[in-house]
């Protein structure tokens, strides 16, 4: 049963929520109100929302998590029957040099926006109230590193969180569980391994890749490479969210993957084998000669991998891309949208960061 018609989707303008606001617009179902909560940090673009429906059908709201009146008074005014909770700091290395915008946002303001939403949604009639879903789009990064030899993780496996991200993710799902658990408030909770795909800000592993690569910049490997995520296009992720939203259990948590695990030595040569293809070098060398490799990062995981079976079996999701697949379309993409590339570049955000990687 197609259930949630009315969202508030938080993050919106960052790279996974834009993903699915394109994904639910234009695949199905089409919400019948969709607003995007979002305050514009970093990593949030509003060009990340062109191609959307007008105020109307989507509506672009710029603000805090945090602010609950507002959060109140957007649940209420579109009546809303879901929240998608992206927002979120949301990268390590920045943990590592800061933590707290990660324990402001992620801890107490994802704790704010969830109070707010218990206390519009215990106010609602009791059809309303049972049509209510709250998705909280979490990291399988709580569960901290597994060995190659152990078997994926599944739902309910302690959490071992290694850096400040984590811990300040593995914090909130916490508190979402707590609510669902002491006031059958209908939350879910979802663990996605790492994304890829359209709009996703450069200055993670896989953008940042293609950009220096076809401006021939040396290409940055942690450590020895060894390090092993198991990659999922950033469609499939939110295809998976779309099933839990409408047809998942309140209470319930799910792990999302593709389960095609690979070290970061072996994507970046994928990256660099298709960009050989695609747009081979004036000299006539590989790419791969871009690949050095730098200090690594600090308490970073050996290995993450979910076991997504639960998904598979009770909601007949499964992953649409193999990794060559998302790989070819992510390059085609930022190829095509340079400007976006340049825009983010001009604005100066992370440009310290970005000069420092980009070498
Ligand atoms: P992103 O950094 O691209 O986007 C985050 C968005 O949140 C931005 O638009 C930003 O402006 C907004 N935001 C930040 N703080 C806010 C605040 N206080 N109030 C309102 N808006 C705020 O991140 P992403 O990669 O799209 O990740 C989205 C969610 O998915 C996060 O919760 C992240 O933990 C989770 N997740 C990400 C991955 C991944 O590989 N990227 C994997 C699993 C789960």
């Amino acid at each position: 049963r197609e259930r949630a018609g009315r969202w508030l989707i938080t993050g919106g303008a960052g790279f996974i929520g834009s993903n699915f606001l394109h994904l639910i617009f234009h695949e199905g179902p089409r919400p019948e109100r969709a607003v995007t909560l979002d305050k514009l940090a970093y990593a949030g673009r509003k060009e990340n929302l062109a191609g959307l429906p007008d105020e109307g059908a989507h509506q672009f709201v710029q603000g805090e998590i945090g602010d609950q009146p507002l959060v109140g008074r957007l649940l209420r005014e579109n009546r809303v029957e879901g929240v998608i909770h992206f927002a979120a700091e949301t990268h390590v290395d920045r943990s590592i040099e800061s933590a707290q915008p990660f324990v402001e946002t992620n801890v107490v303001g994802s704790w704010r926006l969830l109070e707010a939403a218990w206390n519009y949604w215990r106010e609602l009639p009791r059809e309303a109230r049972e049509r209510f879903r709250f998705l909280h789009v979490s990291t399988d990064e709580v569960y901290g590193s597994i060995g190659l030899e152990e078997e994926p993780t599944r739902e309910g496996a302690p959490y071992d969180p290694s850096s400040p991200y984590a811990a300040s993710k593995a914090a909130s799902d916490h508190f979402v569980r707590a609510y669902a658990k002491t006031f059958g408030f209908p939350a879910m909770v979802t663990h996605c391994s790492n994304n890829y795909g359209p709009r996703q800000f450069p200055e993670k592993m896989i953008p940042l890749m293609i950009l220096n690569l076809f401006e021939g910049k040396p290409l940055p490997i942690y450590g020895d490479g060894s390090n092993r995520r198991d990659w999922i296009y950033v469609e499939d992720h939110c295809r998976a969210l779309r099933e839990v939203l409408l047809r998942g259990k309140p209470g319930e948590t799910y792990h999302i993957g593709s389960g095609s695990g690979c070290s970061n030595r072996e994507l970046v040569e994928q990256l660099c084998v298709l960009a050989d293809e695609i747009r081979p070098r004036a000299s006539g060398r590989s790419y791969r000669d871009l690949i050095t490799y730098v200090t690594d990062r600090p308490g970073h995981d050996f290995r993450y991998a979910v076991d997504s079976g639960k998904i598979r079996r009770e909601l007949g999701w499964k992953p649409r891309e193999t990794l060559e697949d998302g790989l070819r379309k992510t390059i085609d993409w930022y190829r095509e949208n340079g400007e976006w590339c340049e825009r983010i570049r001009r604005d100066g955000f992370a440009r310290e960061r970005l000069g420092l990687l980009r070498g």
